[in-house]
């Protein structure tokens, strides 16, 4: 055990659980310790809920304008400790410096997105909904929403919800992933010092145990959850046991479908950034490629193989390769670098071809490290475990169609359904792959389809467990209550 304890955030204070048990938060680029995380009980959950229930009553009866307030000094800050913050994140995820800055972005730009509260939680009227009627429609905050994240975008993810959730005048308590949290840490001492009231943001540490306290709490109106689908239908099942809202946001396997007539040189750079980027743990990574026709198939296999050979794989804190966009930090721990490498022996055994081999890599200086280089499998038939299983991390299946409609029918039959992408110069086949494409996320030559902020983000089928998704518009309708009143008046006497 080393580094310090972390504390969780609650009631406007940084202070300690009561529980005694604690892990270890590694550096997945060295394996040393960077501090250490408590595993919060329900009793440090039920503190953390009954402060932002308390916080409630006074902050949903603030005006709008003055609850944006606070996020707009929370932009400021956050603007001006981006560099501080982005070392923070690289350390304890391993994503690299470029990815951790486009992350921090992208949060940023939800909390802009969510100053618009004043515009956009205006309610609606029907003036003359009947005889001498009138129909009216309010937004109205619901109480104290959980927010329970996955480890790959440890600023992010948390900020698809809360500055939403708390400009539309709710409270939230977040647990952070256990894997990386230290960032949200940070940030969260940003948000004290915007003097936003106690209570109206908590942060909570710990694993399961904080998770389920929090999605069990009878104060608790609302769930958004983003991880594995494993999880994310448990979730979800929870939820709806319990009357609550929810959004299960879950995994993703996205293919690239690559046409005759696209443009390979752009493609190929393309497609090494969506599958290589963070090690292919984002979930919006691509992870299959499908080459329509043998000779795109034989072109994308021989380009591919020779552009993942050059991408560097490395501390993405060392300063000979921190400037470098492209470099490839490790993966999050020991333990998904193992399933990973099992995963490549199972699509040899499946009768992939390994075209390049990223186990038994060894990156100078980082002996403790958990990296895996880029990785190809070629051949890979549909429906085999290494088509099928989100692997998350730089492991790419390429597979050969020998139709638009066949590769339509391979992301179709897919059980997941996030983002997909086509490489083509006809608009003809980019129309058909966007309405006939099952993905909640389509790109058309873009690798990595990621709404910006003002726009809905989430996928299809087992990618997604809710019918609601993150950002934009439909967050909105989450946080809030519509209540429909009917009013009439009759002339005074
Ligand atoms: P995970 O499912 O292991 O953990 C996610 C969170 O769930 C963590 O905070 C964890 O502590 C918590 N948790 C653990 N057990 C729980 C339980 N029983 N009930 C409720 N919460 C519980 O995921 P991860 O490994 O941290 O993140 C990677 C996964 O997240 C990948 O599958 C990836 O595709 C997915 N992801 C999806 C999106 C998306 O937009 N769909 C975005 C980011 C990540």
């Amino acid at each position: 055990m080393g580094g310090p304890l972390l504390k969780n955030y609650v009631d406007g204070k940084f202070t300690a659980p009561s529980t005694r048990r604690n892990l270890d938060v590694d550096n997945p680029a060295t394996g040393e310790v960077i501090c250490q995380v408590p595993m919060s009980t329900a009793a440090d959950l039920d503190v953390a809920v009954q402060a932002a229930s308390r916080a409630f009553l006074t902050w949903s009866a603030t005006p709008v304008s003055r609850r944006v307030s606070y996020l707009f000094s929370l932009i400021s800050a956050m603007r001006r400790d981006e560099e501080e913050l982005c070392k923070v994140l690289v350390e304890e995820m391993g994503k690299s410096l470029a990815d951790a800055k486009a992350e921090m972005k992208r949060s940023v730009q939800n909390i802009e997105a969510a100053c618009a509260m004043p515009m956009i939680q205006q309610g609606e009227l029907l003036v003359g909904a009947a005889p001498d009627i009138d129909g009216e429609v309010l937004r109205l905050p619901l109480g104290v929403f959980g927010v329970i994240a996955p480890f790959n975008f440890p600023a992010m993810v948390p900020f698809w919800f809360i500055p939403y959730a708390v400009a539309t005048g709710n409270c939230v308590v977040v647990k952070a992933s256990e894997q990386v949290p230290n960032t949200l840490d940070r940030i969260f001492a940003l948000i004290h010092k915007t003097g936003l009231p106690p209570g109206v943001c908590n942060l909570v540490h710990g694993d399961k145990e904080a998770a389920e306290a929090l999605i069990d709490h009878p104060q608790v109106a609302g769930i958004s959850f983003v991880g594995s689908s494993k999880i994310a239908k448990t979730v979800a099942r929870r939820c709806v046991e319990q009357g609550k809202r929810f959004q299960a946001l879950g995994s993703a396997k996205n293919h690239l479908v690559v046409m005759p007539d696209a443009n390979m040189d752009e493609c190929v750079r393309n497609m090494v950034t969506s599958c290589y980027g963070c090690a292919g743990q984002r979930c919006m990574a691509s992870s299959v490629i499908v080459a329509v026709g043998d000779q795109t198939y034989q072109e994308v296999i021989q380009r591919f193989t020779t552009a993942s050979q050059t991408v560097p794989v490395a501390d993405p804190l060392d300063p000979a390769v921190a400037d470098d966009p492209m470099v490839m930090g490790p993966v999050i721990s020991a333990k998904n670098k193992s399933f990973i490498e099992s995963m490549i022996e199972i699509g040899v055994q499946e009768g992939a071809t390994l075209l390049l081999d990223g186990r038994g890599i060894e990156v100078d200086g980082c002996p403790g490290g958990h990296f895996v280089g880029p990785t190809i499998l070629a051949d890979v038939q549909p429906s085999t475990q290494v088509h099928t299983t989100e692997i998350f991390g730089p492991v790419v299946a390429i597979m050969k169609a020998d139709s638009f409609d066949e590769a339509v029918r391979i992301l179709n039959d897919h059980p997941y359904g996030n983002g997909a992408s086509i490489y083509t110069a006809s608009g003809y086949w980019a129309r058909r792959f966007k309405l006939e494409v099952k993905a909640g996320m389509i790109g058309v030559n873009v690798g990595i389809p990621a709404p910006v902020a003002y726009l809905p983000f989430g996928g299809q089928k087992a990618s997604i467990f809710s019918d609601i998704k993150a950002q934009g518009r439909d967050v909105l309708n989450f946080y809030t209550d519509a209540r429909i009143v009917t009013q009439r008046f009759w002339p005074e006497k």
